[in-house]
């Protein structure tokens, strides 16, 4: 079979949700690097919403300055710098203390995917209708989940839900989680912070992604829906096509 190039193009949208004051999420992409980013951040006051941005700023740059689309190694690179500048940011301003954030980063080079992830925000991937999450969630539930020692329903009312085990900025040092596959053509890919999937469940999610609209219009859809759901915490969906 030849092996046509696939090219990626990318939407987004990240929305306040219904009950928050503030947007703690950020996003970014670079269609030329092939790189795609959603955090969500945590933290007193406005500290959230520095070290989310941050992370994505200081991620994109990195790519920038690697020229074309990143290796695995200058991706851990970028996720490493972005640690770096959220945990001395936060040390040498009390008020931004402890801050950090979660950080989903796809990378896509022809054919080749690689998806980092820290935290619980989320990677899934739709293909011919079918929806897979690629990301396992760092979050004390979902681990107990995972072990056997707690049922998905109990982790969705636990009032220990929000806890995550691992998030860039808070150490002086983190290592993401690295999922690689190959792409085909028609592949979505969907980033988003968990405001959006503790609203929506997977089948629901599956169908919306299914929907034959642009992107912007299907990330407008999908926010929408979260927010008809509750629209809890702040909603971040970026949308990702292989063709
Ligand atoms: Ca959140």
């Amino acid at each position: 079979m030849a092996t046509a190039l696939l090219h990626y193009t990318a939407a987004a949208v990240s929305d306040l949700g219904r009950k928050r004051s503030s947007n703690e999420d950020s996003y970014g992409f670079s269609v030329e690097h092939g790189v795609f980013v959603v955090c969500d951040g945590m933290g007193g006051a406005a500290a959230g919403e520095v070290a989310s941005s941050l992370a994505v700023d200081e991620i994109l740059r990195m790519v920038a300055e690697a020229g074309s689309a990143p290796s695995c190694e200058q991706m851990e690179d970028a996720i490493a710098a972005a640690n770096h500048a959220i945990y001395t940011r936060a040390q040498r301003n009390q008020k931004l203390s402890g801050m950090g954030t979660t950080m989903v980063a796809l990378a896509a080079m022809e054919r080749q995917v690689r998806v980092f992830n820290i935290g619980d925000s989320r990677c899934y991937r739709l293909r011919k209708a079918k929806l897979d999450q690629i990301t396992l969630d760092h979050s004390l539930v979902e681990e107990q989940v995972r072990i056997g020692r707690m049922t998905e329903d109990e982790a969705q009312r636990s009032p220990l839900r929000n806890v995550i085990t691992r998030a860039l900025g808070t150490q002086a040092e983190v290592k993401p989680d690295i999922f690689e596959f190959e792409a085909e053509p028609g592949d979505l890919f969907l980033l988003c912070s968990d405001g959006l999937t503790r609203e929506l469940e997977d089948r629901l999610l599956e169908s919306l992604l299914s929907l034959d609209l642009p992107l912007d219009q299907l990330c407008v859809r999908l926010v929408g829906a979260a927010n008809k759901a509750g629209g809890h915490d702040n909603i971040t969906v970026l949308l990702v096509r292989a063709g």
